[in-house]
């Protein structure tokens, strides 16, 4: 594909301005979602169990022009989910080549761009970025600085450009601005420091950033999604409520709800090495500890302050709510079922006595098998199971 080089040609291109100069990176990914619902194309290949929770949620989140966060567990495809958003942008995005935050050539937002469109004008070379290049991903750890996610001064650009430190030039882009045209991710969300949620105020507000002491407001042009776990919530921080607010769309995820999906996942996921092959190994234990194991019974009663999601997973529904909520027969009070850890962890072998239901506690100790023995000793207790 011959695609245009210069600012002129671009002009006469399918990039026209008309076209181009308001078209956000969350028109894009509507437009582009809109064709694949309306071609019935799966939307993210490889995800298991969702279509008909969690991806729904996500497809009125890109609709609605949404920065979105997904909440669950560890081991749910969140940060996999927030990968495949790159298959709604488009496949080339012109952009002012050797810009450092991909301008538009429409309507560039960056000093260097405007300096360098004066001098050239339609002789402005154009480069292209492909949806990976599009993609900036953050993992969210206590000591992110603002300097690292919206930008600094750079002394050394100012003294090797011969430029004032308050020039525009001297700036160092941090992530976000780096993504801009893009889409822009932090796992783990409730990690990052709560001065530093405070930087994302203005861009998920007024859609601009403003770096340290420059007069300058960049207009960035970002999709922000983000990741967190519930369980890390009290443990390790939180999401400033300011900053929750201005989410707009909050979409639970949640472990395989039945036990084939579950099994589809594993295949999906393990694999060994034989002649240099991909082999696909499903043990045959997982299946004999599956079927062995109790289903929970179809009508159990969520407590009122579990979220919508756990019911997909009777596991989850334990986790967060504790103390144990009352009106579930005893059964299952005694032995939280988890089905779902033949899919992602192992088993824990001994659950502690104490009414703390918490994950991290449960499955802390390492698991050690038998040498002798195929199987695992059963997890849990063989109660009679009424799976239908
Ligand atoms: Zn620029």
């Amino acid at each position: 594909m011959n695609l245009p080089r210069t600012l002129g040609e671009l002009r006469g291109s399918d990039f026209s301005e008309e076209r181009l100069r308001r078209r956000r990176v969350k028109d894009e990914m509507r437009e582009n979602l809109i064709c694949k619902l309306r071609r019935r194309e799966a939307l993210f290949p490889g995800i298991v169990g969702y279509d008909d929770t969690v991806v729904p949620q996500i497809v009125n989140a890109v609709l609605s022009r949404h920065n979105f966060i997904l909440l669950g567990l560890r081991g749910q495809a969140k940060s996999r989910i927030l990968r495949a958003l790159t298959s709604l942008l488009d496949r080339a995005l012109p952009y002012l080549e050797g810009c450092e935050i991909h301008d538009n050539p429409y309507a560039s937002i960056c000093g260097r761009c405007r300096e360098l469109l004066e001098e050239r004008g339609d002789q402005m070379p154009i480069a292209y970025l492909s949806p990976e290049h599009r993609y900036v991903e953050k993992l969210a750890t206590p000591d992110v600085t603002i300097a690292d996610l919206i930008g600094d001064i750079d002394p050394i650009k100012a003294a090797r450009g011969g430029h004032q430190l308050s020039n525009e030039l001297t700036v160092h882009y941090g992530l976000l601005p780096r993504a801009n045209r893009g889409i822009f991710a932090i796992n783990e969300l409730p990690d990052l420091a709560g001065k530093i949620q405070v930087g994302l105020f203005n861009i998920m507000q007024e859609g601009d950033v403003q770096i340290k002491g420059y007069p300058i407001r960049l207009a960035l042009d970002v999709a922000l999604v983000f990741t967190a776990n519930p369980e890390d919530y009290t443990a390790r921080g939180k999401i400033i409520t300011p900053l929750k607010d201005r989410i707009g769309s909050e979409i639970r995820t949640h472990y395989p709800a039945t036990v084939d999906e579950g099994m589809a996942i594993t295949a999906q996921e393990a694999w060994s090495q034989r002649d240099g092959q991909k082999l696909v190994v499903v043990p045959k234990f997982l299946r004999e500890v599956v079927e062995r194991s109790p289903s929970p019974p179809a009508t159990t009663k969520r407590s009122t302050s579990a979220p919508a999601s756990a019911s997909a997973c009777p596991s989850l529904a334990w986790r967060t709510s504790s103390p144990m909520p009352s009106g579930v027969p005893s059964a299952t009070r005694r032995k939280p079922s988890c089905r779902a850890w033949a899919t992602s962890t192992p088993p824990c072998r001994r659950l502690p006595a104490s009414s703390s239901w918490n994950t991290r506690a449960r499955c802390a100790a390492p698991i050690s098998w038998p040498a002798n023995s195929s199987a695992p000793p059963s997890p849990r207790p063989s109660i009679a199971t009424s799976k239908a």
